[in-house]
C-alpha cells in the first residue's frame, strides 16, 4: 500500500488540527518533516506522543505532537503517524503540502477506514458504523452506531450466517457424495431450520424501520394556526432561540427548520406557516410551502391554542396529514392560561411558556413514530444492509418453496447458498469492489 495523508479534523480555523499519514512509508515521510526535541527517532517510542518541530528546509513552521503507530497496531493496520499541529487553515495546508513533498499522496474519501477494512481491522458493517458515528445527530444515533462499531450487528449477522453455513454443508454433503451412499438429509429437519433462519432474517430486516429513524433522522411538520405557539414550541424542543416568536398573527411566513434530539431521536422540526384562508399573496406562498412540507414529513405535530375557542381551520393540517396516511400528534398549547375548550382524548396539554407537558409530548412523538426498540447497535440502519437482508430473505423463500415442491436437496442448497452470500455482503465477506467503493465514497476525506 502506498502512503496517503489527509487532514482528519474539520477544515476550519481551530486550536488544533490532526493530520494523518498511513502506509508503508509513513514513518520515513514523518521523519522528513518532524524533528523530536528529545533528539530520539520517532520509531524509538511507538504509540507515544512526541513533542517536536515541524520544519520545511530548516525553517520552523510549528511545534507539534506526533504519534507513530507501528503496523499492525494502528487504526488502518499499517504504519501510521498522527501529527497534532496548530489548527490554522494556512498552517495545516502548508504542513500537508510538505508531507506530499516528502512522499505521501492525498488520501481519497474514507481511504483510512477502507484500509482498516482491507487489513481486517473492521468488517464492512463496522466501517459503516464509523461513518454513522461521525454523522450522528442525536444520542440514540450515537448509541446505535457505537454498538455497531463494537460488532453488535456483525455478531447477529454472523450467527445467522453460521446457521446457513451449517445447512449448506449438510445439503452439499449429500449433493457431492450421493453416489457414495451418503444418506439424504432429513428434509423436514431442513425445513424447520430454514424457517427458523427465515424468522431471524425477517426480525433483523424489520429493525431497519426503526434503525433508519436514527441514521436518516425524522422530519416533523409543526402545524397550527398563526399564533398558537409553533415558533415557541420549536425553540422549546431545540433548546435555543432559533425561531422568531411574535404575537402578530401570520408572522412566520417561511418554513423554518431546527434540529433537535427528541429522547434520542434526531429530528428536524419545521415550523410551517399557519394554514388558513388568506388574501395575502406572500402568506399564500408560505401556506403552499407548508402543505408540501406536511406531505414530505414523517409526522405532523398539530398545535392548538387552548386559551382560544377552536377555529374552523385549526385542525386543517391534521386532516391533511391523515389523508396522506401520516401519524399525527396533537398538542394543546398555553395550558398556563384558562382553557377555552375541554381536552379531547389523546390531546396533550402543554405550555411552551412553563415547559409543562413537553416530556409527555416527546414520548408521544416517539411512540407515534414507532421508535420502541433500544438503539444499541442491533438495529440495521442503512439501506445497503437492509437490501442485502431482503435479498437473502428472497433466496431463502425460494429455498423453502423448492423444498415444499419436493425438489432434490441440491436445488434447495443452491438457494440456501445464495442466501448466505447475500447475507455476508453486510459484513463484507462477499462484497465486490463496486460495493466497497460505494460504501467508502460516502466518507469524508481524512476518515
Ligand atoms: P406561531 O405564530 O404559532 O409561531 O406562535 P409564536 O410562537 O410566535 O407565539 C405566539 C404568541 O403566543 C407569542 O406572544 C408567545 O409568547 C405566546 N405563547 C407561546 N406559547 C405560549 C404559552 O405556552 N403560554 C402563553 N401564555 N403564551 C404563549
Amino acid at each position: 500500500m502506498d502512503t496517503v495523508t489527509a487532514i482528519a479534523t474539520a477544515p476550519i480555523t481551530a486550536a488544533v488540527s490532526l493530520i494523518r499519514i498511513s502506509g508503508e512509508g509513513a514513518l520515513s515521510v514523518a521523519e522528513k518533516i518532524f524533528f523530536p526535541f528529545s533528539g530520539k527517532p520517532l520509531s524509538a517510542s511507538p504509540r507515544t506522543a512526541v513533542y517536536g518541530r515541524v520544519e520545511k528546509d530548516g525553517q520552523l513552521l510549528d511545534r507539534a505532537l506526533c504519534t507513530y503507530f507501528a503496523a499492525p497496531a494502528s487504526y488502518t493496520g499499517e504504519d501510521c503517524v498522527e501529527l497534532c499541529c496548530h489548527g490554522g487553515r494556512a498552517l495545516t495546508e502548508l504542513i500537508l503540502s510538505i508531507i506530499y513533498e516528502a512522499g505521501a499522496r492525498p488520501a481519497g474519501p474514507g481511504e483510512f477506514t477502507k484500509r482498516a477494512y482491507l487489513n481486517g481491522k473492521l468488517d464492512l458493517a463496522e466501517a459503516e458504523a464509523v461513518g454513522d458515528l461521525i454523522s450522528a445527530r442525536s444520542v440514540g444515533a450515537v448509541k446505535n452506531a457505537a454498538g455497531q462499531l463494537s460488532g453488535r450487528l456483525s455478531r447477529e449477522v454472523a450467527a445467522i450466517a453460521d446457521g446457513l453455513t451449517d445447512l449448506c454443508a449438510h445439503l452439499s454433503a449429500w449433493t457431492d457424495y450421493a453416489d457414495e451412499g451418503v444418506e439424504p438429509p432429513d428434509m423436514s429437519d431442513v425445513g424447520s431450520r430454514l424457517s427458523r433462519i427465515r424468522g431471524e432474517l425477517s426480525r433483523l430486516e424489520g429493525s431497519f424501520s426503526q434503525g433508519r429513524l436514527y441514521s436518516e433522522g425524522v422530519r416533523i411538520a409543526v402545524a397550527g394556526s398563526p399564533n398558537v405557539g409553533k415558533s415557541s414550541l420549536l425553540n422549546a424542543l431545540a433548546g435555543y432561540e432559533r425561531a422568531i416568536v411574535s404575537d402578530v398573527a401570520g408572522t412566520t411566513r417561511d418554513t423554518l427548520e431546527v434540529n433537535a434530539d427528541i429522547l434520542g431521536l434526531p429530528v428536524t422540526l419545521t415550523d410551517t406557516a399557519g394554514l388558513r384562508d388568506t388574501e395575502d399573496s406572500i402568506e399564500r406562498l408560505g401556506i403552499d410551502r407548508a402543505k408540501r412540507e406536511i406531505e414530505t414529513s414523517s409526522l405532523v405535530l398539530q398545535l392548538l391554542d387552548g386559551s382560544l375557542p377552536l377555529g374552523k381551520d385549526d385542525l386543517y393540517a391534521s386532516e391533511l396529514a391523515r389523508d396522506c396516511g401520516l401519524p399525527v400528534v396533537t398538542a394543546v398549547n398555553k395550558s398556563d392560561l384558562p382553557p377555552a375548550f375541554p381536552l379531547s382524548e389523546g390531546y396533550i396539554a402543554i405550555s411552551c411558556a412553563t415547559g409543562e407537558g413537553l416530556e409527555e409530548l416527546k414520548r408521544a412523538v416517539k411512540d407515534a413514530l414507532g421508535a420502541s426498540a433500544e438503539p444499541d447497535g442491533s438495529l440495521v440502519s442503512n439501506r445497503r444492509q437492509a437490501a442485502a437482508l431482503r435479498l437473502s430473505g428472497q433466496h431463502l423463500d425460494s429455498a423453502m418453496s423448492a423444498l415444499s415442491s419436493g425438489y432434490t436437496p441440491d436445488l434447495v442448497w443452491i438457494d440456501t447458498e445464495a442466501a448466505l452470500r447475500a447475507l455476508e455482503e453486510i459484513t463484507g465477506r462477499t462484497a465486490s469492489e463496486d460495493v466497497l467503493n460505494r460504501v467508502f465514497e460516502k466518507f469524508c476525506v481524512g476518515k
